[in-house]
């Protein structure tokens, strides 16, 4: 395994804020799987399965993830879904995907991974369990990252994905596993039919971080409370559009993980200047920063740290505080929680 990079060791980069975000221990709550596959790791995919359309040569894959729009997007997606064809496709991309996070000084991620695109594709269940287990012991061991799962359901994809998505989820459920998601499409898709799926993955353990609010209204951010019991939000935009549900989510102590440049990318939000973080933060909503899709979207969660901090005018200690939200609002146990949080201090207290 060629290694280029190991945790602690990311380059300097410019601005004092900048350096300082690099080198910070991080938690990462919302990070897709396929959606965090970069050039790099596509052109290793690639040279897998030189019989696909996408480019393995670097040069020209750069070009080929220039992003242009959403629905560039969608097209990137599903290209690199399509050469997730084997068990150990999965394997490099998980274990990949840990490189690129420890490069950033990430210690903890839950990755979103949507296990039905996978088996649905001809990939056999066991098989793809046994793959990101692998690797995220390698990752953890080699690496310094701990890696932990949200099954997630893909909408678009109805019932038959959420009853096979629990299925896996439950019947086969992985050792990294931690909680249950849903993804994809808002509109249409509407969060109460998936009650009854959620209500399983939550009677086995399992957490609710449904995605609510990104491209619909708060009355999504409801559902997904009320009908899917959501201990975390993804994205939870449109939370800002009402104030009894920033009341209700602080009150709560209901997390939202906030993806500044996706709520761009996707069009959510029309610009940074108009990102609703700020009204969150002060309606007194714990607010935790990650990037959901990053190459995919030009960026990484240093970047949205740094997004994060112009836009909430954090200084150092700042962006440390926001670190230390992640940590708390991530499924850590106790013990992990605190020793991150640790890290966190031991690092600010260094460079303060
Ligand atoms: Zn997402």
């Amino acid at each position: 395994m060629p290694d280029t990079a190991a945790p602690g060791r990311e380059p300097a980069a410019t601005g004092g804020l900048d350096d300082f975000i690099a080198g910070l221990p991080k938690a990462e709550l919302h990070v897709h799987h396929v959606g965090s596959a970069s050039p790099r790791i596509v052109a290793e995919l690639a040279a897998r399965h030189p019989d696909s359309k996408v480019p393995a040569d670097p040069a020209a894959l750069a070009a080929y993830f220039t992003f242009r729009d959403f629905a560039h997007f969608i097209e990137l997606y599903l290209s690199v879904v399509d050469l997730i064809r084997d068990a150990e496709d999965v394997r490099l991309l998980t274990y990949e995907v840990a490189r690129d996070l420890a490069r950033q000084n990430v210690r903890y991620a839950e990755l979103t991974v949507t296990p039905y695109s996978s088996t649905r594709r001809g990939i056999p269940a066991e098989a793809f369990m046994e793959a990101i287990e692998d690797a995220r012991k390698a990752a953890e061991a080699e690496l310094g990252v701990t890696l932990r799962w949200c099954f997630d359901i893909p909408g678009e994809a109805g019932l038959e994905a959420a009853e096979e998505t629990t299925r896996l989820a439950l019947d086969l459920r992985p050792e990294g596993l931690v909680s249950f998601g849903l993804g994809g499409p808002e509109i249409g898709v509407p969060r109460p039919q998936f009650k009854p799926y959620f209500d399983r993955a939550r009677a086995a353990g399992l957490h609710s971080v449904p995605h609510a609010g990104e491209t619909t209204g708060p009355q999504t951010i409801w559902d997904a409370l009320t009908a899917l019991g959501a201990e975390r939000i993804g994205h939870g935009t449109s939370a800002a559009q009402d104030p009894a549900l920033l009341a209700h989510l602080a009150e709560h102590r209901i997390p939202l993980e906030v993806c500044p440049t996706s709520n761009i990318a996707t069009r959510a939000v029309a610009s940074l200047e108009e990102h609703p973080i700020r009204r969150m933060v002060d309606a007194g909503v714990l607010v935790t920063v990650n990037s959901d899709d990053p190459p995919m979207f030009g960026t990484d969660l240093n970047t949205e740290y740094a997004v994060a901090a112009r836009l909430l005018g954090l200084d150092p200690a700042g962006v440390a505080a926001l670190a230390r939200t992640a940590v708390e609002a991530s499924f850590l146990d106790a013990a992990g929680k605190a020793r991150l949080g640790a890290e966190i201090d031991a690092y600010t207290a260094a460079r303060g």
